[in-house]
């Protein structure tokens, strides 16, 4: 393992002209201290993990420094935001302080978000408050332990810098790693501004770096294109199986490379509610659970437009194969969704009837409100099932034919309960866990709870019965908790 210093920190991004990037230094912030550090993450970074690790990283931190050697930069993006388009956005508060190579030979960005003010931070002030940094950093954990692709969180900081937001809260910053910070956006930014050169730097940049077997394509854009099409499909239909609501599907918040990013006033679902809103500034409900699957498409066609002058051919005939490539969205989503759905009924064999199947139950759980997580957990407890209803006989009729659909699966009650329970976890981040985590960290500056929902979350579907209070359905307290874009 590798103290900071031993790293060789790099940033690709400097080769790129400085219409992408806006340099910066992180503006420090008073009383830095570690609140949590996320040794899963550093280790699979091959930095240590250990207290000399930590005190390096936050003394980095709390000096405004970045990894040796490097010029921190923000980088430049625009992107639809709520169906619009917003030409300029970039990196607000969040600056990228290196990149690192880890044992097994991948490069990651490591990125200090709520660093103060860049270029891009328009009327902001470049911060995060610890609350939104607590939310991310356990929704990082949390997606990497369902085996979700996600930016990770390596070290959550606080401070003791008044930050302004309804109300006077603590600044704070995260250390993100992601494999590079592109976003939908980062393109988009390119093509309405006109600046095709750079827009083709920039998709040869991000084929050579990360996605090399691209580069022999006929027609790298579309290449590209459809790379996301695939990943993003894959990524929705994931978010979908665990009930997961992003809250802002803009297209600065979709990373081409597929994975979850930017986390904000995301959701789990509890009782199950198809148009679920996970957003209280999300008014029409554009980003509601049932809709993200067709965001997914809409983000993608942002895409693919500021994608087409690359596309080789008069403009008629690059819009016509960019659509081709967008058509392949609906059946990779459709194929990717019914794979996770069997998975969660724990069905390897493939019938017809289980889409029906699936249907049928979600409907029951929809009329009881029943909560998403444990119901699918208890599909492992064949007998007990319908007893969690209260429509009991409409539960017990479902329930036949699930044990009928079963019949033909050959697969004993353990094999089957072994099934269920790798495909849908026993404990998810609910609102009231991170709400549970910030209180004690706000309140009475104990962090860990934060460290208790890191280790239970990495392994979400271990039964951990010493646990078993974490995965209880949301107290009354919680029902009026609302999380919002403020951040
Ligand atoms: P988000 O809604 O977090 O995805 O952010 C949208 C845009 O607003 C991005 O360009 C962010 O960098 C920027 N932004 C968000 N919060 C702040 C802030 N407090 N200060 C400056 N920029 C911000
Ligand atoms: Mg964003």
């Amino acid at each position: 393992m590798r103290q900071l210093d031993e790293l060789t920190p790099e940033n690709l991004y400097a080769e790129l002209p400085p219409i992408f990037w806006s340099r910066h230094r992180p503006d420090p912030l008073q009383d830095t201290f570690l609140v949590h550090f996320n040794a899963r993450v550093a280790k699979s970074l091959g930095i240590d993990p250990g207290e000399d690790g930590r005190s390096a990283l936050t003394a980095l931190v709390a000096k405004g420094e970045a990894l040796p050697g490097i010029e921190p930069m923000a980088l430049c993006y625009a992107g639809h935001q709520f169906g619009q388009y917003v030409p300029r956005l970039g990196d607000g508060r969040a600056l990228l302080i290196g990149q690192v190579v880890d044992p097994r030979g991948e490069r990651h960005d490591l990125q200090l978000k709520g660093s103060g003010r860049t270029l891009y931070s328009r009327q902001g002030d470049g911060r995060a408050v610890l609350r939104s940094t607590i939310r991310e950093h356990l929704a990082s954990a949390a997606m990497e332990g369902l085996g979700i692709p996600t930016t990770r969180s390596l070290a959550l900081f606080g401070s003791g810098e008044p930050v302004f937001r309804e109300r006077v809260e603590n600044g704070a910053l995260l250390i993100r790693v992601a494999p590079s910070h592109f976003r939908f956006g980062s393109f988009e930014y390119f093509f309405y501004t006109g600046r095709y050169d750079d827009l083709r730097l920039l998709l040869d940049f991000t084929i050579r770096n990360y996605f090399p077997t691209l580069a022999v394509a006929d027609n790298p854009a579309l290449a590209l294109l459809e790379q996301a099409v695939n990943s993003t499909a894959q990524l929705i239909a994931r978010w979908q199986g665990v009930g997961f609501c992003h809250g802002v599907m803009n297209t600065d918040n979709m990373s081409i490379h597929g994975i979850t990013i930017d986390y904000g006033p995301y959701g789990f679902l509890d009782a199950y509610e198809p148009g679920h809103i996970c957003n209280h500034s999300d008014y029409h409900g554009r980003y509601a659970y049932d809709r993200q699957p067709s965001i997914g498409l809409f983000n993608l066609s942002c895409l693919g437009q500021a994608l087409l002058p690359l596309v080789d051919g008069n403009p008629e005939v690059a819009a016509e194969r960019a659509t081709e490539v967008l058509r392949r969205y609906e059946p990779a989503f459709d194929a990717a969704w019914l794979a996770e759905r069997r998975r969660k009924l724990g069905l390897a064999k493939e019938e017809a009837g289980d889409p029906a199947l699936w249907d049928e139950l979600l409907a029951l759980m929809e009329s009881e409100r029943s909560d998403f997580t444990n119901t699918f957990r208890a599909l492992g407890d064949i007998d007990s099932f319908p007893d969690r209803f209260i429509d009991r006989d409409r539960a017990c009729a479902w329930t036949v034919k699930y044990r009928a659909r079963l019949a033909r699966e050959t697969v004993e009650v353990d094999g089957h309960r072994a099934r269920i329970h790798t495909a849908n976890p026993k404990y998810v981040l609910r609102n009231y866990l991170a709400e549970q985590a910030i209180r004690m960290a706000e309140d009475e500056e104990d962090y860990g709870e934060i460290d208790r929902l890191v280790q239970l979350l990495g392994s979400p579907f271990d039964e951990q019965h010493e646990h078993s209070d974490y995965a209880t359905v949301p107290p009354e307290w919680a029902s009026k908790l609302e999380v919002s874009c403020s951040s």
